[in-house]
């Protein structure tokens, strides 16, 4: 039996993602010299990119904002003070995959990997695989749950939940549905975005059938990445009833700009997706060349307040670690 024809569409694509930095400046006409002088930042943090992602690049520009995203980087190798492994102290607060973050929600790494690898992502130090999430650890969640009863609220995060199947995902919502404090159940991923395949119609049924209520957080930085297939994807789970939101990473060099940020909510809420935070960068080692000032944070707000009706302006945000909540800038 061909074992790629019975692998959904999403997995068959993510197989083809490219991890060669080379390759990857070939297919985007770049000069391979430029390469090599970034690509000994491979080792801090591997390239992965989706060809999807990929082909939404501007060809033979080496500032294109999404390549910029995921291309290596020398700048990686700039330590700042300030620019830690574990910015949000997350090594020693959780256990089985599980961290009891916030009061009310209580956050699941779902899946380690993820199908792009973001070069500010905070999680670039995070040892996944310590953190696998198997039926040990949904015995474990559901007992957490269970015994507190605040929490009302399951965010599934990773690396990215999308990353595990349908199947997987049914299985989890299944023990779930079973708990009566449960509301909401949330996923955040940026999945979708480079991956639109993503969003099949069998899970947003899945998930509208389910007594809980479900929402999805997409991770969007740049309008370019709003691409004609996603918009088709989030138009079926809009559809199915599922809620839209999205956050942000303020970025140095490719969102940084006020002309850049109201493009994107715009093209958000044609996608039917609510802008919802706009975070200044986790001060991850590696990422400080993608770091903005608050007061360039605060100014870049003030400006979209001016441009963008109210409900399409997300909150500026930081995240502390140890914080009860998001801290407002
Ligand atoms: S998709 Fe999210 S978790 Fe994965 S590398 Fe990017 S920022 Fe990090």
């Amino acid at each position: 039996m061909n074992v790629t024809s019975v692998r959904p569409q999403w997995q068959q694509e993510l197989a083809q993602s490219f991890t060669d930095p080379q390759q990857l400046a070939q297919h985007l006409n770049l000069p391979s010299q430029w390469v090599e002088q970034h690509q000994a930042a491979r080792r801090l943090f591997p390239l992965r990119v989706t060809r999807h992602f990929a082909n939404l690049m501007q060809r033979g520009n080496t500032q294109d904002p999404l390549l910029m995203q995921v291309m290596p980087h020398a700048d990686e190798f700039i330590e700042r003070d300030g620019f830690i492994a574990d910015p949000l102290a997350e090594l020693n607060a959780g256990q089985y995959g599980v961290l009891h973050k916030y009061k009310s929600r209580v956050l699941v790494i779902l899946r380690g990997g993820c199908a792009i690898n973001c070069r500010y992502c905070f999680r670039r130090h995070f040892p996944y695989a310590d953190h696998h999430f198997g039926p040990a650890e949904l015995e474990q969640l559901i007992e957490l749950i269970q015994n507190d009863a605040n929490i009302n609220e399951v965010i599934l995060s990773g690396g990215d939940p999308l990353m595990a199947t349908d199947k997987q995902l049914d299985q989890l919502l299944t023990r779930l549905e079973q708990l009566p404090q449960l509301k909401r159940i949330r996923i955040h991923s940026r999945l979708p975005v480079v991956l639109p395949s993503r969003l099949t119609q069998e899970l947003a049924h899945r998930l509208a059938a389910s007594p809980l209520q479900a929402i999805l957080v997409l991770h969007i930085n740049h309008p370019q990445e709003i691409s004609p297939a996603l918009k088709q994807g989030l138009a079926l789970w809009a559809d199915a009833g599922i809620t839209l939101l999205n956050q942000s990473v303020l970025l140095a060099q490719i969102n940084a700009d006020a002309d850049v940020l109201t493009e994107l909510c715009e093209a958000l809420f044609a996608a039917r997706v609510l802008p919802y935070y706009l975070h200044q960068l986790d001060q991850v080692a590696g990422a400080s060349h993608f770091a903005v000032s608050d007061e360039v944070a605060r100014a870049l707000l003030h400006q979209l307040q001016v441009n963008l009706p109210g409900f399409l302006v997300p909150k500026l945000v930081r995240e502390i670690a140890g914080e009860p909540s998001k801290t407002p800038l």
